[in-house]
């Protein structure tokens, strides 16, 4: 039994209007639509995931889509900026890119040993590039639509923003196996093993709390890999034994969750690696077709009715 989380499975924000996001997130980072569902909580609203080819854990972005909704602000207890991987040498692709999509970022900046290119998707969800040796990863096969030596490879990590940051630092560092690996002025950089995508979460520390929301331009939560249920059930129990207010396992379908709040307030979840995406569709066909849990399918005319028509990408064969 391993006593170490095994990096990031999938991160969920929202979003406004769902085909903008649909469109940036395929068009111009060049992820996969890998499901098309309904939240399973809320089935009026969309579920929409992106991913590499095969929607491996550890790529997997995504959105619940509220139009109209609000404004959401980032605070303390939320994701702060979500950070991708893409292979070193590609940063320059990348700007070319985003200046002539119209999107916003922010200039290459340095930050303990990395590259990292600041950026807004249309909602204003803060995301960042950074540059990651390829050779150094494990899991360092590109899978998109883009030449593999400059598409997103996956997570890179997420930064938290923290102003109880030393309850948030022992879940981290004792109940969750996250090594402390480095510190430059209020930010905290934790990681698990060397060579993985999303295996690295920095924390900044901020004196006082920050009142923010979570709502359409922010992170709901980050969702954690484990490779089966009898390890969930392993994180369960050890959740529960640092007194943490954890949920039973709920079946996602795609995979099994847990949730609790981790002590500084942002929602976490750990997800079993299997089933995976191909559980109800084929891998050639993935996000191709508005997808529903069976205790929907009596009800797919009406819920169809109720969402907002879509424009689905072409389907592309990774390059
Ligand atoms: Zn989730």
């Amino acid at each position: 039994m391993t006593e170490q989380i095994a990096g990031i499975h999938h991160v969920t924000a929202i979003a406004g209007e769902p085909q903008p996001n649909l469109d940036f997130y395929t068009g111009v980072l060049g992820l996969r639509l890998v499901k098309l569902t309904v939240n399973f909580d809320d089935p009026n609203t969309y579920h929409l995931y992106f991913g590499d080819d095969a929607g491996r854990p550890g790529t997997i972005m995504t959105f619940f889509p509220w139009p109209g909704g609000a404004k959401g602000r980032r605070g303390s207890g939320q994701v702060d900026i979500v950070s991708f991987a893409i292979p070193d040498g590609s940063m320059g692709f990348w700007m070319e890119r985003f200046k002539h999509r119209g999107v916003r970022f922010e200039a290459p900046a340095a930050r303990l040993d990395e590259e990292v290119l600041p950026f807004t998707d249309p909602d204003g969800l803060h995301l960042e590039l950074v540059a990651v040796p390829v050779r150094g990863l494990r899991e360092s096969q590109p899978r998109s639509t883009l030449p593999g030596d400059r598409a997103i490879m996956g997570f890179h990590g997420v930064t938290l923003l923290e102003s109880d940051w030393r309850a948030t630092d022992r879940l981290l560092h004792q109940t969750l196996g996250f090594r402390r690996l480095s510190e430059e002025g209020n930010r905290l950089r934790y990681g698990i093993s060397a060579g993985q995508i999303g295996a690295r979460v920095d924390v900044l520390r901020v004196p006082e709390p920050i009142h923010g929301r979570v709502a359409v331009g922010t992170v709901h939560h980050v969702a954690w890999r484990t490779p089966d249920e009898s390890e969930q059930l392993y994180w369960q129990e050890r959740l529960r034994s640092v007194d943490l207010n954890v949920t039973p396992v709920i079946d996602r379908k795609y995979f099994h969750s847990i949730y609790f709040r981790e002590p500084g307030g942002t929602l976490f979840e750990i997800a079993t690696d299997p089933p995976g995406f191909a559980v109800d569709e084929d891998p050639a066909e993935l996000g191709t077709h508005l997808m529903l849990p069976s205790r929907f399918e009596a009800r797919r005319e009406a819920i169809q009715r109720a969402l907002p028509r879509l424009s689905l990408p072409p389907v592309v064969r990774a390059a």
